[in-house]
């Protein structure tokens, strides 16, 4: 132990993905010695995020209003809603900029053998959406896993009497794969290459 806040400091870094204690006590050093004011700015910037980011009214992704910036543009098309996992799939497909649609983020997938059933999603939000906003597309772009696969044909089934159109994004992306993990090109192509489900 060096002291006991360096240590305390140690064990909060490590709640980060991938930070083991050797390379938490490296970033705890690195802060201390060289980068201070950053170290200080990067504390408030987490409190802040921690305390004020919630979740999207109509979309269910990240916000820091009630309502996100991507629902309230003007100049998105209203036609269109792209259904995805989680917040981190709506950042992959911007970071494509070939979707000028809406999103609708439900949370995860299905995995029964998980307990991740249809009523720990939003599931229903979605469908209550449907019903008072028709779309003239619904996009499915789910994950290519088992699970994600499920999750669109389950949506599928209960969206089908509320909009006429239904698609699934390409399925030339390998099997099994996170939308998240893909590189900007082939889930762009996904996204045109999408098809009636
Ligand atoms: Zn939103």
């Amino acid at each position: 132990m060096l002291t006991q806040k360096f240590d305390t400091l140690v064990k909060q870094l490590r709640v980060l993905p991938g930070v083991g204690q050797k390379t938490a006590q490296r970033m705890a050093l690195h802060l201390l010695t060289q980068k201070r004011p950053q170290g200080i700015a990067l504390a408030q910037a987490l409190d802040v995020a921690m305390h004020d980011i919630i979740e999207c009214r109509r979309c269910h992704s990240f916000s820091d209003d009630e309502v996100c910036p991507i629902c309230q543009d003007p100049r998105r098309d209203d036609a269109l809603l792209c259904v995805v996992e989680t917040a981190a799939d709506v950042m992959a497909i911007e970071q494509t900029a070939g979707f000028r649609g809406r999103y609708f983020v439900l949370g995860g997938h299905l995995s029964p053998l998980d307990g991740i059933n249809a009523d720990d999603l939003n599931i229903d939000q979605l469908i209550g959406r449907l019903k008072q906003e028709p779309v003239e597309e619904l996009i499915l772009a789910t994950g290519t896993t088992v699970e994600g696969q499920t999750t669109a044909h389950f949506i599928s089934e209960a969206a089908k009497s509320h909009v006429s159109k239904i698609t699934r994004i390409a399925q030339g992306i390998p099997m099994g794969g996170e939308l998240e993990y893909l590189d900007s090109m082939t889930l762009s192509q996904a996204m045109q290459n999408r098809s009636f489900i």
